[in-house]
């Protein structure tokens, strides 16, 4: 593994800033997603630093963060509050930025959904600003570092869509203070085609910032590709597709798939002690499914092919609850606002419909549920459906094979999520495909035993043997690559 210290640059601190309303003072949140799990110990080991917003607009620019309680027991917790470099700004800023920009355009773009995604010159120019300052921060961070690890050279790695315009700031601030770093990038998103990355009017702006890096990492290889793609098309860079490199500005570059997973026995773990998940009946088959609300779910094409397999297979009446756990996001964005009423009424209509006096086809939870909880309806359900309409990974796939520590069941996963391309056993329906996707569940529902057995027992080996310590492990090897001779080009 790589000793440099590590600066990590995300949207986000690793925790998220509240008050304390008995004392009203600065207090540390826990808001811990894989990423955080995976990271966090790095920079802690390494004595990094993490870039990131605090999730609170303070009036004060010095205020102290404050340091982690002494029973938080969390990944985060061995980060001094002089290892994290809150982003302050103002308010509409930040607001023009993120959602303007991040959640309006790269968002639905980047999903390939060009006709959700707005195109505005201002939010840009937010964009442009903040990433400004997070370079700012980032060089303040490698100063630092400077100091504290004399002789080192520090890994700046930036995250996902919010910072695809910092690293050659950084890059050129670095240079002229001769501070000398290696910087790598990693989008969580999909990297759609050229047809799709050319509808944003500053593209090559956006290409050349990306290129920055040293080295460039993505999910999987279709990303990696449609990437080189743009840069070969957009910015006529020299590009090598079978070693992945682009060269750009006299440097070259080095794009890499690397398939982000989970903390895979954190979960066999949760599994195993979690509580039963209550059913109606002996028999009753749970087909589960859990998203963040968004669009690119899925979630209602999903619930469709539900009604359809119920009406196709009256005999699956009170014996099958489809179990829908949707977890609140970007509430304040009128298109999310719109997607949850659709949603309310599809599944009042569906339960209004087929409901009997004891039992209700679908069970909806629209809040976030616990761990714990989740572990359990993971290892308790018959069939997972994650068929997102487009996702750059999809966790929750890989979550349900780790926890299926009992009697085997099923995943359905649409080749539209990144996860589709490596989970083979999985059953793999086309989420547009309505009938076709009832008939999968219906076949998922009724699959012999030996061949869950079989499926179940090679998706969870794949999943124990590339969990997310293997993913951190390749791209620190590609950042250690950087100058190896024999990644150039011919
Ligand atoms: N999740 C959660 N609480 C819930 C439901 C889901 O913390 O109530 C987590 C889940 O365990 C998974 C993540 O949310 O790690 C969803 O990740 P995924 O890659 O599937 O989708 P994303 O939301 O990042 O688009």
């Amino acid at each position: 593994q790589s000793t440099s210290p590590i600066v990590v640059v995300a949207n986000r601190l690793p925790f998220c800033l509240g008050t304390n309303p008995e004392t009203g003072q600065l207090v540390r949140k826990q808001c811990a997603g894989g990423l955080v799990t995976a990271v966090a110990p790095v920079v802690v080991e390494t004595q990094g630093l993490w870039v990131g917003w605090s999730g609170l607009h303070l009036e004060d620019n010095n205020v102290a963060i404050p340091e982690a309680d002494p029973n938080d027991q969390t990944p985060t917790a061995g980060l001094k509050s002089n290892q994290v470099l809150p982003v302050n700004v103002p308010k509409k800023l930040f607001d023009d930025y993120y959602n303007g920009c991040c959640n309006a355009t790269f968002w639905p773009l980047f999903h390939s959904m060009p006709d959700r995604a707005t195109f505005q010159a201002d939010k840009w120019d937010a964009y442009r600003q903040m990433n400004a300052e997070f370079a700012r921060l980032t060089v303040e961070a490698v100063k630092r570092l400077s100091e504290t690890h004399p002789g080192e050279v520090p890994l700046v790695w930036l995250h996902d869509y919010h910072m695809m315009l910092a690293a050659n700031t950084i890059r050129e601030k670095c240079d002229e203070l001769n501070l000398p770093i290696k910087m790598a990038f990693f989008l969580h998103i999909p990297f759609p085609s050229w047809d799709i990355v050319r509808l944003f009017p500053w593209d090559d702006e956006l290409l050349q910032g990306i290129l920055g890096c040293d080295s460039i990492g993505f999910h999987i290889e279709d990303y990696c590709l449609n990437f080189i793609d743009c840069c070969q098309r957009r910015l006529g860079c020299r590009v090598d597709r079978q070693q992945m490199l682009v060269e750009h500005n006299s440097r070259t570059v080095s794009i890499n798939p690397l398939p982000i997973s989970i903390p895979y026995e954190r979960f066999v773990q949760l599994a195993e002690k979690a509580p039963q998940v209550v059913k109606n009946n002996l028999h009753e088959q749970l087909l589960l499914a859990v998203d963040r609300l968004d669009y690119t779910k899925g979630l209602v094409h999903r619930i469709k092919a539900f009604e359809t397999l119920l009406q196709k297979h009256p005999e699956q009446i009170e014996h099958v609850t489809f179990l829908q756990v949707a977890v609140p996001s970007r509430t304040d964005v009128k298109e999310y606002q719109e997607l949850k009423e659709e949603l309310d009424q599809i599944i009042g209509r569906i339960n209004g419909r087929f409901s009997t006096p004891n039992w209700s086809p679908i069970r909806y939870i629209y809040g976030c549920v616990s761990q714990d909880q989740l572990a359990a309806f993971y290892r308790d359900a018959s069939v997972a459906v994650v068929t997102p309409l487009r996702d750059g990974m999809n966790l929750v796939a890989k979550e349900f094979v780790a926890c299926q520590t009992g009697e085997p069941g099923v995943l359905i996963l649409s080749p539209f999520a990144g996860a589709g391309t490596s989970m083979h056993e999985a059953l793999h329906v086309n989420p547009y495909e309505t009938n076709e996707f009832a008939d999968t569940i219906y076949r998922a529902l009724t699959m012999p035993k030996d061949e869950r057995e079989l499926r179940m027992k090679l998706l969870r080996r794949r999943e124990r043997e590339y969990d997310v310590n293997f993913w951190l492990r390749s791209f620190l090897k590609t950042v250690d690559c950087l100058n190896d001779d024999n990644k150039s080009m011919a």
